[in-house]
This record gives C-alpha cells, sequence and structure tokens, in this order.
C-alpha cells in the first residue's frame, strides 16, 4: 500500500454534533475533495456513523470511513480533546462513556442557560437545544442562538463575551480524564490521538506537560496537522510528535463551509514522522 496513493481527512464533524452537513452530505463533499480516507469525528458521539456507511455502500463511493469520536476530557482546569479513531461503534465501555458524556453535556447547558439569564438572556437552553436535536449539545449551539438574536454579531463574539474558557457563561465541567478516553478507545480497538495541540490556549511548558501526561495515558498519536496552523506550527508539532514519540495525525476539523477550511483541506505531513496510517489496512 502507498499512502501517496490515498488523501486523509481524519477529524470532521457533522450536524451530530456542532457542524452543519449531514453525515451524507459531509461524505460527499470528503468525495468531490478527492479525500479517499475519512474519519467522522463528532463530539461525544457516534450517530453520524450509520448513515455515513450506509450511505457509502449504497452509492458505491471510493471512499473508506474510519469510525471515530472526539471526545471531550478534562484535565487541570481545561477541556482537552481526545480523538478515538478505528473504534468499535458497538463496544459496551464506548457507548457507556457517550451516554455519560451526552448526560454531563445537557447539565452543562442547563448550567450555561441559568448563567445567560442572569445577564438577561432567555430562551437559550431551549434554542440550543432544538439546534442540537440531531445528537450532542455544544457551545457552538448557544453562540448560534446568540447571533441569531442579535445579543453578539458572530461565533468569535459570543465565544469571546460568554462561552470561552473564562467567560462569563462558561461552566467547567467534570468530563472523563485523558486516561478513561484513552483506555476507552483502545478497549473499543482504536488509536487515542491528542486533537489540535496548539488550541487549548496553554504556554509551551503547559504543553509538555500535557503531552508528558497523554504519554504516560498511553496515548498514540497526536495531530500535527490542523486547519489554521502555520508552516512552524506543523513543524513544531511534527517535532513534538518525534520527541515523545507519537504517531501523526491530520484532520481538517471540518464543521461547515468557509474560506479557510474544507473537508480534505490539510497540508502534507513531513517525512520525518510517522502516520498514524501507517499500519491500517485498507482495501479500497
Ligand atoms: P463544546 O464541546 O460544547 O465545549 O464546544 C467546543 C466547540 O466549540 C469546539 O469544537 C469548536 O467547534 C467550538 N469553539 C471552541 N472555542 C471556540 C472559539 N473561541 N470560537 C469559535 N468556536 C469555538
Ligand atoms: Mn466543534
Ligand atoms: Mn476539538
Ligand atoms: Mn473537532
Amino acid at each position: 500500500m502507498q499512502s501517496t496513493e490515498y488523501r486523509y481527512d481524519l477529524h470532521t464533524h457533522t450536524f451530530c454534533s456542532d457542524g452543519t452537513l449531514s453525515p451524507e452530505e459531509l461524505v460527499q463533499r470528503a468525495v468531490d475533495n478527492q479525500v479517499t480516507v475519512l474519519a467522522i469525528t463528532d463530539h461525544d458521539t457516534i450517530e453520524a456513523l450509520k448513515p455515513a456507511s450506509q450511505f457509502i455502500l449504497q452509492n458505491e463511493l471510493p471512499l473508506t470511513l474510519i469510525n471515530g469520536v472526539e471526545i471531550s476530557t478534562y484535565w487541570r482546569g481545561f477541556d482537552i480533546h481526545i480523538v478515538g479513531l478505528n473504534i468499535d461503534p458497538q463496544s459496551e465501555p464506548l457507548t457507556a462513556l457517550l451516554a455519560q458524556q451526552y448526560q454531563r453535556r445537557i447539565e452543562r447547558a442547563v448550567l450555561i442557560d441559568k448563567r445567560l439569564q442572569k445577564r438577561g438572556i432567555e430562551g437559550a437552553y431551549e434554542a440550543a437545544t432544538k439546534l442540537a436535536s440531531k445528537g450532542t449539545i455544544a457551545r457552538p449551539h448557544f453562540a448560534q442562538y446568540l447571533v441569531d438574536i442579535g445579543v453578539v454579531k458572530n461565533t468569535q463574539a459570543a465565544f469571546n463575551k460568554y462561552l470561552k474558557k473564562g467567560a462569563y457563561a462558561y461552566i467547567p465541567t467534570e468530563w472523563c480524564s485523558i486516561k478513561e478516553a484513552v483506555q476507552i478507545i483502545h478497549a473499543s480497538g482504536g488509536v487515542a490521538v491528542l486533537a489540535h495541540p496548539l488550541r487549548y490556549d496553554i504556554s509551551a511548558k503547559w504543553l509538555k506537560m500535557l503531552l508528558d501526561d497523554f504519554k504516560t495515558a498511553e496515548g498514540d498519536a497526536i495531530e500535527v496537522l490542523q486547519n489554521r496552523q502555520t508552516p512552524d506550527d506543523n513543524q513544531r508539532l511534527a517535532r513534538y510528535a518525534i520527541e515523545y514519540e507519537l504517531l501523526a495525525s491530520q484532520g481538517s476539523d471540518f464543521h461547515y463551509t468557509c474560506p479557510w477550511n474544507d473537508v480534505g483541506k490539510i497540508a502534507v505531513l513531513p517525512s520525518t514522522v510517522k502516520p498514524v496510517w501507517h499500519n491500517w489496512y485498507l482495501t479500497r
């Protein structure tokens, strides 16, 4: 198998979490963009996997679907995302964890709503729940509502003013630990990938601490290529992958169509790292 024959996007979202495309639309977009190996990695849900794989089969599309998930974890006060690739959607420990995370998301949404009410913003819980009716409720659903009612002018402003860590309606959440996420991904046959290491707003020293802890938890890989990274960022992450003996993954983290991101719009991994797919057997 020549990896150059394949085009990988191993981090994408559908409307089953905070993306805007249906699983079918996402799959079609991946094919249109010449992606040949696609992982769907919705936040704490695997709902999109079945409709996506059915759509690929029915239409005989030239695409391999990798069963994925992006698990929210709690680490020293930060929300850290662990992507599971090649997980078994039937795995009991995994579905049990996702049920817990679903519940935590609802409890958090209630608390976000309470905070917003204190600022005179009514109806956020109901609206966000409605926007999230296809799957898990996430902060972008609240952001959307705040934009819709004109409280802020865009999603970014909604996060800055209300939803990001430290902002008024940010609720620290006791997600599972990194260790638990990695263990459950492994138990379901998958590999555990530390998602977008440069997007946690932490210092280099803390990032190294995070990589140490991820390594101790037996994590397998880090995302070396993500959207909106500079070539320097990519090189830096490639160096971390080598230093920590972690495999390298890549993904667009596609949520919706916009000028700066698309399914499959990813740079090329440096030859110095070992790709997370190095031992995958692809039949296509
Ligand atoms: P949640 O899983 O509910 O905590 O929501 C996390 C999601 O919110 C991320 O996956 C992003 O899609 C989005 N997000 C997080 N921070 C920001 C930000 N500063 N601006 C815009 N979107 C963000
Ligand atoms: Mn998201
Ligand atoms: Mn993420
Ligand atoms: Mn993501």
